[in-house]
């Protein structure tokens, strides 16, 4: 496959704009970029695609997400409405994810992965939970990626909110998936499994140690820290200290493990996850709609955390996520100089891309050149005013829709050409998961507490 006629963003370094490219991909891989006719003309045979003019740059990336939400579309809360955080999570989300049957973790995987390819995201680490569908869910979630045909790295929420049963088929569920990942390519080498965690609050200590000692090899941890004060009270009553010190006094933390949100953190807890290498992701549309504060973006990256940008279930336009994040710093800190455009791609870009490429170790990801990994996007954006590299973050910010989004590529296979899905049928999975959730939304409300 040869891409043509492309106004080309690498990304990574040094980021180049490059006018009227090509790209020469070949197995999975950007084999050779350079001006359109040189490359043309050294690959005339290769099947090609006319840019026409388009920006050729890589898929986005999002840090932390869950597929299981995708039915509380629209979804009526029964009685009063949740007052804070934990009252979201008994209201909502531990009452939804109950209602799961494997069909339906297929379908919401499904919806959300129509939603990415759409949206030009094409690397997706995930966090699930289906109580009452815990064997196997990971490979129903593996399934519809493959047939997607996206990349992303899977895990499995073990939580002791469910009684002792459910926290082992959890633990299993994760470790059998991990080493069917070690043990051969799953979904021909786009999706990784890694050890999912819900939150400090929700997990004893031995559950902690036992899901410390049962880690396989080579992997690390994906768990949610002080998204809510509620997580600290936790932390504290339990173990008297505060949650990140908790997690790192049970070797939960470190380079391979994703913490997700650190709002409520201090600066001895920032230091920790510094030293541990340990990642944090941001979620600030999550974090504006649960009310739930905003997290110390700066400071963390200030510390040496490395921060990433993840969308939380929200959907997968990361450029959506992007916006939020360069509007809510300012407002919060009341200082339209905090997060600045730059960051914000530094954040979204390139710790996304570093995250991602410790999955995926092949080959780069995120960037067009030579030996990365065909991971590619098209988008319709002609610019009104002059673009350059320095400016293109802002750009992104106040220029790009998501629906400039023409064409999604992952590992040299098209997924969507001209807006047109070629992996998935949108009108066979809208219909099915339309038929699905009206008996999800009735076994919800059975779940849900009584006021
Ligand atoms: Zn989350």
């Amino acid at each position: 496959m040869l891409i043509h006629n492309a106004k080309v963003v690498t990304w990574g370094e040094p980021c180049q704009l490059l006018e009227d490219h090509a790209v020469w991909i070949e197995a999975g891989m950007i084999r050779e970029l350079g001006p359109s006719k040189a490359v043309l003309n050294k690959h005339m045979d290769a099947e090609k695609l006319d840019a026409g003019g388009k920006l050729l740059m890589p898929g986005n990336i999002c840090a932390h997400t869950h597929f299981y939400g995708a039915f509380a579309r629209g979804m009526a809360i029964p009685g009063s409405a949740p007052r804070d955080f934990p009252e979201i999570l008994k209201k909502l989300w531990w009452p939804l994810d109950k209602a799961l049957t494997e069909e339906d973790v297929r379908y919401s995987a499904l919806v959300c992965l129509i939603d990415a390819i759409k949206h030009g995201t094409t690397t997706l680490i995930d966090h699930h939970a289906s109580p009452n569908a815990i064997h196997g869910s990971l490979d129903v979630i593996a399934d519809a990626v493959d047939e997607a045909g996206v990349r992303a790295v899977l895990c499995y929420e073990v939580t002791n909110r469910d009684g002792p049963e459910k926290t082992q088929a959890g633990l299993e569920e994760n470790i059998r998936f991990i080493e069917r990942c070690q043990a051969g390519s799953v979904a021909g080498g786009l999706v990784q499994g890694t050890f999912g965690l819900h939150a400090s609050l929700t997990l004893s200590d031995q559950t902690l140690q036992d899901c410390r000692r049962l880690l396989p090899q080579g992997v690390g941890f994906h768990i949610h820290v002080a998204e809510h004060e509620a997580d600290q009270d936790d932390s504290l009553s339990k173990a008297k200290v505060r949650v990140v010190n908790r997690l790192h006094e049970h070797g939960i933390l470190g380079e391979q493990t994703i913490v997700a949100h650190a709002i409520y953190v201090d600066a001895h807890e920032i230091d920790l996850l510094a030293q541990t290498g340990t990642w944090v992701t941001h979620q600030p549309r999550s974090n504006m709609n649960n009310g739930v504060g905003v997290a110390e973006v700066e400071s963390l990256i200030n510390a040496g955390v490395s921060v990433c940008l993840g969308n939380d279930g929200f959907s997968n336009a990361m450029w959506e996520e992007w916006k939020t994040a360069y509007l809510l710093h300012k407002v919060w800190h009341r200082d339209p100089r905090r997060m600045p455009g730059d960051l914000v791609k530094k954040i979204a870009v390139d710790n996304n891309a570093r995250l991602a490429g410790m999955f995926f170790p092949e080959a780069p990801i995120g960037e067009v050149r030579e030996g990365a990994q065909a991971d590619l996007i098209l988008v319709d954006y002609h610019p009104t005013t002059p673009l350059t590299v320095g400016n293109l973050p802002w750009h992104i910010l106040f220029g790009f829709h998501e629906s400039m989004v023409t064409t999604t590529m992952v590992a040299g296979k098209l997924l969507m050409d001209e807006k047109r899905l070629l992996t998935l049928d949108e009108a066979e999975i809208t219909k099915r998961s339309r038929e699905l959730v009206p008996e999800v939304w009735e076994r919800y409300q059975t779940f849900v507490p009584a006021d």
